[in-house]
């Protein structure tokens, strides 16, 4: 079970469903063309979920699971993305209403597991195994919504060793805070302590065992995770 800490407060909120945007910025879908000559600019949101048992509370260190002794992946990737926490139960949410469900707001890294991934998309299989991973989903303390006049226009960056590898800005989102908060709560329903990992931009990179990741979001906070 995750509690996450609520900055300024000596209160926790505990997490429940974990749901995650893929392909949400532009520049993100355009390093998969190169990679994949398939990739499109989504119509609808692609939505995927982690076990809540994937959440880190705190600064820690990401591990690629091992079955029978053997890391069950070569290639760990971050992907630095805003989390949306939900304050209240709701479905069906107009998105003109959708603002008033979001407690708060969160740094998260959504690690994935890269190779493992693009063989579930070659086969047509589900990607759970390549992100629900245990240490997959880290997240920082809870900024309270109010703290966060405009969390639509926020800078986002990674580095690895000190080195920038993602920077972009949350404006760049290509589906907003509200429509998420709608089109997820129509179809699953919305539960108090949900989060929404909101996508990722550009600089997906394969990370190396020792190497410090460090993700951040202006008004936000910071993460600093190990790779194991
Ligand atoms: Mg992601």
């Amino acid at each position: 079970m995750s509690n996450l800490k609520i900055k300024g407060t000596n209160e926790t909120l505990k997490v429940e469903n974990v749901f995650c945007i893929g392909k949400n910025y532009l520049d993100h879908i355009a390093e998969f063309d190169t990679q994949e000559k398939k990739a499109e600019v989504p119509k609808e949101p692609v939505v995927f979920l982690k076990p809540n048992t994937a959440v880190m509370t705190d600064s820690g260190v990401v591990t690629i699971p091992k079955l029978n002794g053997k890391p069950i992946s070569e290639n760990l990737q971050n992907e630095v993305e805003m989390v949306i926490v939900i304050g209240k139960d709701g479905k069906e949410i107009e998105q003109n209403r959708a603002m008033d469900y979001i407690f708060g707001y969160a740094v998260g890294i959504d690690f994935t597991l890269r190779d493992i991934q693009a063989e579930e998309k070659k086969k047509g299989l589900p990607w759970t195994v390549a992100k629900g991973f245990l240490t997959s989903a880290p997240v920082s303390e809870i900024v309270k919504k109010e703290n966060v006049p405009n969390p639509e226009n926020l800078d986002i960056s990674l580095k690895i060793n000190g080195e920038t590898k993602q920077s972009a800005n949350t404006s760049q989102m290509i589906f907003k805070l509200d429509f998420i908060v709608h089109y997820i709560s129509t179809i699953f329903g919305l539960k108090k302590g949900d989060l929404i990992f909101t996508g990722t931009p550009a600089g997906i990179t394969k990370l190396n065992s020792g190497d410090i990741v460090e993700a951040e979001i202006e008004s936000i906070g910071n993460l600093k995770i190990k790779v194991g």
